[in-house]
């Protein structure tokens, strides 16, 4: 490719800037804090599917409880009914047998819902603790996050800004020179991760270091000022 010596350098100058902008975006990832931060929202999902659970359970049990408390108050209505029947049954002692019997029954039925609700209200008791348990991991791990980012955002801001001047700076060096050679830079760049021209030292290519010699090396010599080296491909600048 046809190439000015000059936008060589410039190239060279570029791919400087952008393996610094690789570094910095890589530092941005792998920030210690982001991964924490990371770790602690996939743990903290998990407690959260678990709270989820246990919501479920204390509706149920809610429910239960309602039921057990509308059938109560049926109850209490039905004795106090029973009531009023035998207080106005006066001498009829097969009415006031038979309204007794309904009070009884009544009597009989709240003492079971009685031990029913005992143990509806422990397992309410004991899904509370362990709702106050997982709640309380949460909003322990979302304090921890905070704190977390609070302390990473500055190192986070500065990587950012850094990113930022570097890419307009490397662009408007870019603007200076062909076009085509930045994108054939760029494509090669890619395809070797990162580092896609360097320059022939002597006879060794100065990135991979492989020695080219005889007909190869006259081959790439007659490329100058811009050849590729016949081992890893990239651009090589020859002088
Ligand atoms: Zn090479």
């Amino acid at each position: 490719m046809q190439a000015e010596f000059q936008e060589l350098e410039t190239l060279l100058e570029i791919q400087k800037i952008d393996l610094d902008i690789m570094r910095a975006t890589k530092k941005r990832v792998e920030l210690p804090q982001r991964i924490a931060v990371m770790r602690l929202r996939k743990k903290r999902g998990e407690i959260q599917a678990k709270l989820d659970q246990v919501l479920e359970l204390q509706k149920k049990s809610d429910d239960d409880m309602t039921v057990i408390e509308d059938e109560d108050r049926s109850l209490v209505e039905k004795q106090e009914r029973a009531q009023e029947l035998i207080d106005a049954a006066g001498s009829d002692f097969r009415k006031v047998e038979s309204h007794s019997k309904e009070m009884a029954g009544a009597a009989k039925r709240r003492e079971a819902l009685a031990e029913k609700r005992v143990t509806v209200e422990a397992q309410l008791a004991k899904i509370k603790g362990v709702r106050d348990q997982l709640e309380g991991a949460i909003a322990a791990s979302e304090a921890e996050e905070a704190r977390l980012r609070a302390d990473f955002e500055d190192e986070d801001n500065a990587l950012a800004e850094h990113i930022r001047t570097s890419t307009a700076q490397r662009d408007k060096l870019a603007s200076t020179i062909d076009p085509e050679l930045v994108k054939l830079y760029e494509k090669t760049a890619a395809k070797t991760g990162g580092v896609g021209i360097g320059k022939l030292e002597e006879d060794t290519c100065g990135i991979c270091r492989t020695g080219i010699e005889g007909g190869r090396l006259i081959a790439l010599k007659a490329e100058a000022p811009l050849g590729t080296c016949p081992m890893c491909k990239r651009l090589l600048v020859v002088e």
